[in-house]
């Protein structure tokens, strides 16, 4: 009975330092964003067939000025439920679209928008003012969407998304087979681009089931007319098995590069395109 007793203090001071932490972090990350203190780093997807340089994921960053760097995973959820989601989101694409513009030769920029951004914001509006302001050809710029968001808000996402296939835009299903997936938004909403969560990848090149299972993923996407990314690729033997066996036409993860900043980046890409 004592150590029951013992054991739910500890759980309520480890509550108690939970909740004290999370007020902390909601606090500096209001204060990060108003003083634009985020940062953004790009990784780079490659042509699996060609290793040129395709287009690259913006992913955003935090450095907490007392913890250290704070992972996505973690302050993303937080600026959802502050709602302050769709100001980073805006930053990032006229961050984004802007570093693009830049590059020597005329990749892709991928950048990830949240469910809570169907509502908070105008969307078209936004990229409409980062295209102009950037002078990026529509055709460049990628939105990457979960299935998670598209079952919070699938009526309005789907009005959304398609006003943005309209413009040209590439839209991406990402974290694809993770989740609650449901096959049918693959055809229902105008997607032109499916990324395959790196869970599909990380046995592939031990395990011939899982690399079935990653074949015939491709493939349905190949099927539907998607272009087709696997996720996490970490070392060539996975890149290998899946130029061999698989349809997979894009590949990103560390085998090629992590997420870089900026000036970085533009490096990569004209040691690989140029
Ligand atoms: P995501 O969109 O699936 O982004 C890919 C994540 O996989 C990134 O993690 C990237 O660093 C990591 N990754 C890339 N290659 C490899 C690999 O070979 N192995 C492994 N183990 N991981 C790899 P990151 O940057 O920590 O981002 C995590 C998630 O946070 C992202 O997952 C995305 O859902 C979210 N996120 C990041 N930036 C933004 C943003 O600007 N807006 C929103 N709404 N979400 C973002
Ligand atoms: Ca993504
Ligand atoms: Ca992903
Ligand atoms: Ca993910």
């Amino acid at each position: 009975k004592a150590e029951g007793k013992g054991r739910s203090q500890i759980f309520h001071t480890q509550m108690d330092i939970d909740y004290h932490y999370r007020q902390r972090l909601k606090a500096d990350l209001r204060e990060a964003v108003a003083e634009g203190e985020l940062g953004l780093v790009f990784q780079p997807l490659l042509d699996i067939a060609t290793r040129k340089v395709v287009s690259c994921e913006a992913l955003v960053r935090w450095t907490h000025p007392e913890f250290g760097p704070i992972p996505p995973a973690t302050f993303i959820p937080l600026a959802e439920e502050m709602g302050i989601i769709s100001s980073i989101t805006a930053w990032v694409i006229e961050n984004a679209t802007h570093e693009c513009r830049s590059w020597s030769s005329p990749v892709g920029v991928g950048v990830n928008v949240s469910a809570r951004d169907f509502r908070g914001v105008d969307l078209p509006a936004l990229i409409d003012r980062a295209l102009t302001q950037s002078g990026l050809a529509p055709g460049r710029l990628e939105i990457e969407v979960t299935e998670t968001a598209l079952i919070e808000e699938r009526d309005l996402a789907g009005s959304v998304l398609q006003t943005l296939a309209d413009k040209g835009i590439a839209i991406a299903l990402d974290d694809f087979g993770t989740g609650y997936s449901s096959l049918s938004y693959l055809s229902a909403l105008p997607f032109t681009k499916l990324k395959i969560d790196r869970s599909f990848v990380v046995d592939i090149a031990e395990d011939p089931r899982a690399l079935r299972l990653l074949a015939n993923v491709a493939r349905l996407g190949r099927d539907l007319d998607l272009m087709v990314v696997a996720e996490g690729v970490e070392t060539e033997e996975q890149l290998n098995v899946m130029l061999s066996e698989t349809s997979v036409q894009q590949v990103q993860g560390y085998f090629f590069s992590r997420p870089l900043p900026a000036k970085d980046v533009a490096e990569l890409i004209e040691r690989f395109n140029g």
